[in-house]
């Protein structure tokens, strides 16, 4: 753990030149350092205003830099604390100066994320909040950015805070009925209790489900194109791409490669997996590479079959198709729809055995051709809505995007199922407290919450027990 009271100091702009390079203090001794290195016209500094100033070298005076120094003070600042920016020419041996300069003066070097550590030790933000930063710098389309500004501005806390009202409400009452049990304290009836717990585990199970969603928009979709030799799965690539990345050849089996291309669609990155590896293995080390493609293959969250729909279907089409067909949803591109047709759509879908109809086992067929670009639109929108089924959770970019926040919502989710099933068969209210109590633990761990107090806060104030 690190110690709140010491003033940390770091360059907060990326490694290397720039226009400018910003350094930042936090804590009580940052505009005390800030003011010994930097000549101002007028002190003291005002808040929230940025104000020119001289960097200079204290061993002969002279001027090193002009830079612009922007004033927070406590809590109205990042931390929560004073904080002093400092933006200077973006000099590498400057900021290096700089920042020497304020660690002889008592600061000391910010471990990484520190300054949102104090943040969110200093109560400013939540662990939600402090994910979403992280996730915000990261992003790399403006979609992902947008889902993180909403969850750093505590969309995830908001959602989850009625809940861990009603809980705490909840809890309240029980804990009221045991422990002032001769008093006149109305203590909630069981259906009431179930249609409580209900509502709860209902919302609380959409966020669960809207993870596979949020993890796709963090991390990308990774879709796996398959196809003979000259299909056309580089040219589609790139049409999906739509640029030339892939070196495109009129001979089988030439164009190679495709690993770690990425692009996006809808604001969610693409991630292209490499099926270069799927071929005839004529030996025992082929073989091991070919599984190594399958395995890749049926990891990725999306499968494209591509099949030349300009030639009679072929057995290696066959072998692919029962191949990925257990693999989960599937994407089929007859390609080359700009030639005269010899697969039709209505005979691949014949060639599809018919499948329970979930949708993990959806098939969707597309005619495309890579060469004219006609039902590449298509196929876009057929491989989001396949990849990310559940789009559409009520509040557009309410979604969860962190695994750790996925498994503290599965874990409160099974402790209020025990609570329902205790409050089913009208338990001791001790047994289902134990529950509720669990059920809250996991919100409050997942948000960064510690709210023992404000439970009793609750307990001792809203019922006038009068004792
Ligand atoms: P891959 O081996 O499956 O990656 O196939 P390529 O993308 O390298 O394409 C093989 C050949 O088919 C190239 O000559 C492409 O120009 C051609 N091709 C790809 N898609 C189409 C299409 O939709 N229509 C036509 N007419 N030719 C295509």
């Amino acid at each position: 753990m690190t110690n709140t009271e010491d003033t940390i100091v770091a360059v907060a702009t990326p490694p290397g030149r720039g226009g400018l390079g910003v350094v930042r203090l936090s804590g009580e001794r940052a505009e005390a350092i800030a003011t010994e290195l930097i000549r101002f016209a007028k002190l003291p500094l005002e808040t929230q205003r940025a104000t020119v100033g001289e960097f200079y070298d204290p061993q002969d005076g002279r001027v090193l830099d002009q830079v612009v120094v922007t004033c927070f003070r406590r809590p109205h600042s990042y931390t929560a604390e004073d904080v002093v920016e400092i933006a200077c020419h973006g000099s590498p041996v400057i900021l290096k100066f700089l920042v020497e300069l304020c660690l002889k003066r008592g600061a000391r070097v910010a471990e990484p994320g520190e300054f949102t550590m104090r943040a969110f030790l200093n109560g400013r933000i939540d662990l939600t909040q402090a994910e979403a930063i992280r996730d915000l710098i990261e992003s790399r389309t403006l979609y992902q950015a947008r889902v993180a500004a909403q969850q750093m501005e505590g969309a995830v806390s908001a959602r989850l805070k009625p809940h861990k009202q009603t809980l705490m409400d909840l809890i309240a009452r029980l804990e009221a009925g045991i422990d002032f049990a001769e008093d006149d304290v109305s203590v909630m009836e069981w259906p009431e209790v179930l249609a409580r717990l209900d509502a709860i585990r209902a919302d609380l199970g959409k966020l669960v489900e809207g993870y596979e969603y949020g993890r796709i928009v963090r991390e990308g979709l990774s879709l796996a194109i398959v196809g003979r030799p000259n299909v056309g799965k580089s040219s589609l690539f790139n049409r999906l791409l739509n640029e030339d990345r892939a070196i495109v050849t009129a001979t089988p089996g030439t164009t190679r490669d495709l690993v770690a291309e990425s692009a996006q669609i809808g604001g969610i990155p693409l991630r292209f997996v490499d099926t270069a590896g799927i071929r005839e293995a004529h030996d025992e080390a082929e073989r091991i590479g070919v599984e190594k493609s399958w395995q890749a293959i049926a990891d990725s969250d999306l499968r494209l079959l591509v099949i030349d729909a300009s030639e009679p279907w072929t057995d290696a089409d066959s072998a692919l198709l029962s191949r990925l067909q257990p693999l989960g949803a599937l994407l089929v591109a007859l390609n080359k729809s700009d030639l005269p047709p010899q697969i039709s759509s209505a005979e691949m879908t014949e060639r599809l055995p018919s499948s329970a109809g979930d949708a993990a086992s959806r098939v969707e067929i597309v005619e495309t051709s890579a060469l004219t670009g006609a039902g590449v639109p298509k196929l876009r929108e057929e491989i989001l809505a396949l990849a990310v089924p559940v789009r559409d959770l009520g509040g557009e970019e309410e979604f969860i995007t962190s695994l750790r926040q996925q498994q503290l919502l599965k874990e409160s989710l099974q402790a209020l199922f025990k609570a329902r099933q205790a409050a089913e068969l009208q338990v001791h209210h001790e047994l289902l407290l134990l529950d509720l109590y669990d059920a809250l633990r996991a919100l409050d761990t997942l948000t960064g919450a510690t709210n023992v107090e404000d439970l009793l806060g609750i307990i001792f104030s809203t019922f006038c027990v009068g004792k």
